[in-house]
C-alpha cells in the first residue's frame, strides 16, 4: 500500500493528539504511533477506545489530573518523558484533542528540545472542532460570524484581565474551554465590554461521547447555566450569533422528519 505519511524512524518520542473521544476521530497518523507505542504517557481527557488501542505490551503511564487526588506536576511529567526518550523506545504522549490547544504540548516539545530531543507532533481534533460538528454549531458562517477565537477560561493569576474588549464584537465566535468555573467572570467581563446579554452561548458536556449534553443559555443567563451544570466534565462554552443556527437547524429538520413520517 503506498505511504502518504512520514515513517517513525528517528523520532522516538511523539505528542500525540488524541481527538475529542471517539476512535473514530483519531488521525491515521496518531493511530500508527500508538499502535508502535512501547511506552505511552497520558492523560485524563483520553477517550477509553482509544486507550482501548495501546498494545497489550506496552507501558502505560497515567498522569491525568484527578480532582481530589494528587497528580503530578508538569514538572514531573516533563522529567518522565525525558527519562523515557533517554531509554530509546518507541514513546507516545498521548493528550486529549490537540496537543498544542491548551494541552502543555509545547511546553513539553520545549523542555524535550532543551535536552536535546525533537519531539514529532501529531496533531489531532481539538474540542472546539469536534464539538462543534457534534453539536451542529458552524464556527463560522457567511455573514454570522468570519473569526473565531479559543480562549482559555482559567483566569487564576489573572484577577485583572482587561483583553475582553478583544473578544466581543460582531462576526467573533468565542469558545472557552475549561470556562464553566469561571462562567461568572466570563459573563460579567463579556457584558462590561459591551457584549449583548442576548448572545445566544451554549455549554457542551462531554461532547463527541455517547453522554453529550448541549445546555443553551444567553449570555445574560451564563453564570447560572454554568452553576446548575457544577461538577460536570469536561464543558466547553460556546458563544456567538452562530449557536442559533443550531436552534434553526434542529427546527429544519424536526419539520422535515414530521413529514416524512
Ligand atoms: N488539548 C485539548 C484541550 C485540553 S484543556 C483539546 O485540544 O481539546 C481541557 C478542556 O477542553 C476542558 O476543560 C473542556 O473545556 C475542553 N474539552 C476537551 N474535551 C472536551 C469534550 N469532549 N467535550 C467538551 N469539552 C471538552
Amino acid at each position: 500500500m503506498m505511504k502518504h505519511y512520514p515513517e517513525q524512524t528517528a523520532v522516538h518520542i511523539a505528542l500525540v493528539g488524541a481527538g475529542p473521544g471517539p476512535l473514530e476521530l483519531l488521525t491515521l497518523r496518531a493511530l500508527r504511533r500508538i499502535e508502535a507505542a512501547e511506552v505511552v504517557v497520558y492523560d485524563r481527557l483520553v477517550g477509553a477506545e482509544i486507550l482501548a488501542i495501546i498494545p497489550v505490551g506496552a507501558a502505560r503511564f497515567d498522569v491525568g489530573k484527578r480532582c481530589g487526588e494528587p497528580s503530578p506536576s508538569q514538572q514531573e511529567i516533563n522529567a518522565l518523558l525525558l527519562a523515557l526518550a533517554r531509554t530509546g523506545k518507541r514513546v507516545v504522549r498521548l493528550k486529549g484533542g490537540d496537543p498544542l490547544i491548551f494541552g502543555r504540548g509545547g511546553e513539553e516539545a520545549l523542555y524535550l528540545a532543551h535536552h536535546g530531543f525533537r519531539a514529532e507532533l501529531v496533531p489531532g481534533i481539538t474540542a472546539a472542532l469536534g464539538c462543534a460538528a457534534s453539536t451542529a454549531i458552524p464556527l463560522t458562517h457567511r455573514g454570522l460570524a468570519r473569526s473565531v477565537t479559543l480562549v482559555t477560561g482559567h483566569l487564576q493569576g489573572e484577577e485583572s484581565f482587561n483583553g475582553w474588549r478583544t473578544l466581543v464584537g460582531e462576526g467573533q465566535t468565542l469558545v472557552c474551554y475549561m470556562g464553566l468555573e469561571q462562567a461568572g467572570k466570563i459573563e460579567a467581563g463579556l457584558l462590561g465590554a459591551g457584549a449583548d446579554g442576548a448572545l445566544p452561548v451554549a455549554l457542551i458536556v462531554a461532547g463527541c461521547s455517547e453522554h453529550e449534553r448541549v445546555i443553551r443559555c444567553r449570555l445574560g443567563g451564563l453564570a447560572r447555566a454554568a452553576e446548575a451544570l457544577r461538577g460536570a466534565t469536561p464543558v466547553l462554552i460556546i458563544l456567538g450569533e452562530v449557536v442559533a443556527l443550531r436552534d434553526e437547524l434542529d427546527q429544519l429538520l424536526t419539520g422535515l422528519e414530521s413529514r416524512v413520517a
